[in-house]
């Protein structure tokens, strides 16, 4: 039999719409009735198709394998090699998407009907057409056919499918979506429910929807199941039965991303609520090893200023030594914490930068002799002199690389070059450079030292410090909008470089700042004068008592035990200053001062200095709301302690 003809109905594309010939393919052994189809569509301007004919089903189906696109089939049902509804199916099995129109006998009507529910999008039945039809039932498919293919496009993004369970034929029919869902080879659009009844189907929980839809009229679940590929997926399902219908409409989407995306939210969540309660916990932990290093510290001083032969002061300057490097880790600690909870504010006051490095020089020269190093600065002409900034900041960054430098380097020299990189007038980009030929890091850990506990491992060398400086010191650059890097050679010494943005600052704003408004007080040493001490820690009461007594001969010094007692002790005797602890049982220190500031208007001038070992307090200057007129940090110098009250005490 001949095979392929091609013909094009309507070659001026004199149609209705100026558009190019639609490519159909005509399976029809009969050649009559295959002429007719050519006929009608000649004298009918809805349409201009290219036709591909085929005699035989299974050359059809040759072609449709090699992928050629046809934008409509229309086939006739009987065949030679293939009669009646399994003509369609087999059409569909090979490409589901395929718009097919059936030709029909008129005995055999009802195989049309059939053919439609089974995926055809419409059925002519022969002789019983004219070209007008023809050409109305081809656009037609076309243009539904390219709807749902869009409607699919959709679903396949949205990864939602659909499918329809149809009563009264007890077999389901669904979309590519569906298929791709459910990990099951699309073979045909409609299955019976027999071919899922087994329980190892991957559409078996479909039984238990059909039921519980059956049952209720509506549900709307979400499903976790085990794919084809052994993978969990999950999956929401809203199904529905129409009351007067014979059909239910389900609609199935996998929701595993955005379930798998909510899992990820959810333990990066509880990752950092324990990261924010480990913060906490480091936070009050430091906090409480401060209290006792301040008896540690303010015992070695008292005892320090004893009769002592000089092996006891030996002893001695080692516990002290000892203690102050252990507050520099606790301090540490209390910093990374305060740092990752994002509560850090910078300053921009004046202050002279030759001041601060010439202070550096002093303390840190001082430590490199000790190695036997060398350890010189160099400032090149365009530094200013005065700039706006945090000082504290600043000096803190340089304190922690230049004694890094010394403490890694055991011969040789350590050197730090400032220079001002800025283009800008008005503002300054320092960049501070600390150079030294010690032991070196590896290039691979170069990144790695600026996080928090990292120690570059040496052989032969025990870890000194806890890693957590250069993490500060990171931060402090990065939050003020600088950078901060490392080069380095193994062996030969390393270089740690950072830039930050100054504005420069003039004399005025400098002598504004360094002359302060209240006027110096003079203290007389031997005028008596009598002071609260409101602190519930026995040894830090002694530690105040004996620093006070031995600087203020004169002094009378009353104890209360916590803020309550402070209260009543205040109602009835005078003092010329309150020395008060914060954490107190009873009534603490802040709830403490409030009282008196607002109960006891007649010590509206009493001075109160809080002392705490939180670092909190200094932050915004939060002392001020509680009405106390300064701070003292714990654990505090002597002289910090008398500085403060020959401010204050009005004697
Ligand atoms: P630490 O307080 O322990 O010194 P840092 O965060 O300041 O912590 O430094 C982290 C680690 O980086 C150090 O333990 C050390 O291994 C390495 N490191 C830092 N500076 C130098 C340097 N100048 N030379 C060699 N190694 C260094």
């Amino acid at each position: 039999m001949a095979s392929s003809i091609i013909h094009d109905t309507n070659p001026s594309g004199n149609t209705l719409f100026a558009e190019s010939a639609k490519d159909l393919l005509l399976i029809e052994d009969n050649p009559a009735d295959a002429r007719m189809v050519e006929i009608l569509l000649q004298e009918t301007d809805l349409i201009n198709c290219k036709i591909v004919h085929k005699l035989l089903l299974k050359e059809a189906l040759e072609l449709l394998e090699t992928g050629i696109h046809f934008d409509a089939v229309l086939c006739d049902l009987s065949l030679p090699d293939s009669r009646g509804f399994e003509t369609l199916e087999k059409l569909l099995t090979r490409r589901p998407n395929l718009n097919v129109i059936v030709l029909t006998g008129y005995s055999d009507k009802y195989l049309g009907l059939k053919a439609i529910q089974a995926g055809a999008q419409d059925f002519l039945v022969k002789g019983a057409y004219d070209g007008e039809m023809l050409g109305k039932a081809l656009r037609y498919s076309i243009e539904r056919r390219s709807a749902l293919d869009r409607l699919e496009e959709t679903q396949r993004l949205a990864r939602i499918g659909n499918w329809e369970l149809s009563l009264s034929h007890n077999n389901i029919t669904a979309s590519e979506e569906f298929f791709r869902i459910t990990g099951l080879k699309q073979e045909k659009r409609t299955l019976q429910i027999d071919e899922f009844k087994s329980p190892e189907h991957p559409l078996f929980f479909l039984h238990h929807i059909h039921d519980e839809t059956l049952a209720s009229g509506n549900i709307n679940k979400e499903l976790s199941l085990l794919n084809t590929k052994g993978e969990i997926c999950h999956l929401s399902i809203k199904c529905r039965k129409e009351p007067n219908s014979e059909i239910l409409y389900g609609i199935i989407q996998d929701i595993t991303e955005s379930k798998n995306a909510e899992e990820l939210r959810h333990q990066h969540e509880v990752a950092q609520q324990a990261s924010r309660m480990k913060e906490q916990f480091l936070a009050s932990v430091s906090h409480e090893m401060r209290t006792p290093m301040n008896a540690i510290l303010g015992m070695s001083n008292l005892v320090l200023e004893t009769e002592l032969d000089s092996e006891q002061k030996n002893y001695l300057k080692s516990i002290k030594q000892s203690s102050e490097i252990l507050l520099g880790i606790v301090n540490d600690i209390l910093e990374v914490s305060t740092l990752k909870n994002g509560s850090i504010e910078f300053d921009k006051k004046p202050f002279n930068l030759h001041d601060l490095l010439a202070n550096l020089i002093n303390v840190m020269s001082y430590k490199a002799m000790e190695k036997s190093i060398e350890f010189d600065l160099s400032i090149e002409q365009n530094v200013p002199l005065l700039i706006k900034g945090d000082k504290l900041r600043l000096n803190q960054i340089l304190y922690n690389l230049v004694g890094n430098a010394i403490k890694f380097t055991d011969s040789g020299k350590v050197s730090l070059y400032v220079r001002n990189i800025g283009k800008k007038e008005q503002g300054a980009m320092l960049e501070f450079m600390v150079e030294d030929t010690g032991i070196g890091i590896p290039k691979d850990q170069l990144e790695a030292v600026f996080e928090s506990f990292t120690r570059v491992r040496h052989k032969d060398r025990l870890f000194e410090g806890t890693g957590l400086g250069l993490s500060i010191a990171r931060s402090f650059v990065l939050q003020q909008e600088g950078r901060i890097w490392a080069e380095s050679e193994i062996g030969r010494g390393s270089r740690f470089y950072f830039s930050l943005p100054f504005e420069q600052s003039c004399s005025e704003d400098f002598e504004s700042q360094n002359h302060p408004s209240e006027p110096v007080v003079h203290f007389d040493n031997s005028v008596p004068f009598s002071l609260l001490l409101v602190e519930d820690h026995k040894l830090n009461q002694l530690v105040a008592r004996k620093t006070l007594e031995k600087q203020f001969p004169n002094i009378a010094i009353k104890v209360a035990e916590n803020g309550k007692e402070a209260i009543d002790i205040l109602q009835t005797e005078k003092f010329s200053l309150v020395l008060m602890d914060l954490q107190m049982p009873v009534m603490d220190g802040e709830e403490t001062a409030l009282y008196i500031r607002n109960e006891m208007p007649h010590l509206k001038d009493l001075p109160i200095l809080a002392m705490t070992a939180h670092a909190h307090i200094s932050k915004g200057e939060q002392y001020k709301k509680f009405g106390m007129n300064d701070f003292l940090l714990k654990p505090f110098e002597p002289q910090q302690l008398y500085d403060k009250i020959i401010k204050y005490a009005k004697i």
